[in-house]
């Protein structure tokens, strides 16, 4: 009689240890989803997923790290780490964590420190581009074709040796997790215990599994949401940034140079005689020289510039901390590079040539405001129009 009590006071702890790990790991889904739904930003989506994974109040694994599918390059590329990069910041951190008393909440808000600070492996993760065609020989690629996670154990990682993730990330027992969003793989996870070296339990699996559904549709609407944002700022024909994106964005980058005390200078570059040319060669050629020149300015741009459409055929480009001597250089590399162009269209056997007009002006020496920068830009484009084109005028030299 008293065996039965006892036994059945066993199965109800039991019971109740099964009901608590089930509250906690709906809590941990919950407060996940809840994060991932406060923001559409890609970067910052990715860095919730892997807070979940690596939190102690989450997954609880000691690193982390995604991989996204690129389709176009058939790839999947490294994206992001977290987890402490060696067991001396594993303490640290972890201490720190004891301390503060810090949840998840408090883990993911500290995003928008950490994502300036790079290191080596988390760079060396995000170099890697693994094929995807590669099944037999990558880990990543193999989970990408079957859909299902690997949990791949002590007793069978050496078997892995020269897959090229290990090579990067040594561990000795990890799980390799895939994201799906309508049952396409989009991304994959791969967590470790490297530190603890605490095994992974198939209960640990069974929630990463839940997490990965819910991750997988939280990539896909970013991705989706990112494209559509890109989009209704670019411009279809050349592919350059449209005239809204480039009115709002010389605003703002007034805004920041007077805050920084920089310069920013905005180049106005309109193709010469371009009526005749479509006249000549007809309106489809007309585009398809838009677009051969809006790449040649682009590729004449720098990283930080914005090379924009703004309408017709003629383009606005805003040089960032840029002052009047330096955008005159750039204005002249892409004036010449313009001129030296042989242009190829269907309908004239022989290669073509055109030329542009530039103006230049500059803030803060010669306006103070987008609209004023606009329109002393423009003047001096016109006077380089004036005087023979195929010109970059600077606005002052005008005596304007
Ligand atoms: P100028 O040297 O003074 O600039 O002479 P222009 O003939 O280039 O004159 P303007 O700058 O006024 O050019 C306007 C012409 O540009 C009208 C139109 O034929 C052509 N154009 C404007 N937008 C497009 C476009 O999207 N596609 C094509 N094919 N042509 C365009
Ligand atoms: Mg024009
Ligand atoms: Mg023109």
């Amino acid at each position: 009689m008293s065996e039965d009590i006892s036994q059945g006071e066993k199965n109800l702890s039991n019971l109740e240890e099964k009901l608590e790990r089930t509250r906690k790991e709906l809590a941990i889904l919950y407060d996940i989803s809840n994060a991932m739904r406060t923001t559409l930003e890609l970067n910052h989506i990715l860095y919730i997923i892997l807070t979940g994974v690596t939190a102690h109040t989450g997954l609880g694994f000691n690193r982390a790290v995604l991989f996204l599918v690129n389709k176009k390059e058939r790839v999947l590329e490294g994206k992001m780490l977290i987890g402490p990069e060696s067991g001396e910041e594993a303490e640290k951190i972890w201490r720190y964590i004891e301390r503060e008393n810090a949840d998840m909440e408090d883990l993911i808000s500290v995003y928008k420190n950490s994502e300036n600070t790079p290191t080596p492996l988390s760079e060396q993760i995000k170099r890697l581009k693994i094929p995807l065609h590669s099944n037999e020989s990558s880990l990543l690629a193999a989970t990408y074709h079957k859909g299902n996670s690997l949990h791949i154990r002590r007793d069978s990682i050496g078997q892995y040796a020269h897959d090229p993730l290990l090579q990067v990330f040594k561990t000795n027992e990890l799980v390799v997790m895939p994201l799906k969003a309508k049952d396409k793989v989009n991304g994959i996870i791969i967590a470790d215990n490297f530190y603890t070296q605490k095994p992974i339990t198939e209960n640990d699996l069974k929630i990463f599994t839940m997490l990965a559904n819910q991750a997988g549709l939280a990539i896909e609407n970013s991705q989706l949401y990112e494209m559509i944002v890109h989009k209704s700022n670019t411009d279809s024909l050349t592919a350059l940034w449209n005239h809204g994106f480039f009115q709002d964005t010389l605003l703002l980058e007034i805004e920041k140079a007077k805050e920084s005390n920089t310069p920013v200078s905005l180049l106005v570059v309109d193709i010469d005689n371009f009526k005749k040319f479509n006249d000549t060669w007809g309106h489809q050629s007309g585009d398809v020289i838009l677009a051969r020149l809006a790449k040649l300015l682009k590729d004449c741009a720098r990283e930080m510039d914005f090379v924009c459409r703004y309408g017709g055929e003629e383009f606005s480009i805003i040089l960032t901390q840029t002052g009047k001597e330096q955008a005159f250089v750039i204005a002249e590399r892409m004036r010449e590079k313009v001129a030296q162009y042989k242009f190829e269209i269907a309908s004239s056997a022989q290669p073509l040539n055109l030329t542009v007009s530039i103006g230049i002006a500059s803030y803060p020496e010669h306006a103070q405001t987008k609209e004023d920068l606009i329109s002393k830009a423009d003047k001096a484009m016109y006077t380089a129009k004036f005087i023979g084109k195929n010109k970059t005028i600077m606005v002052d030299t005008q005596g304007d």
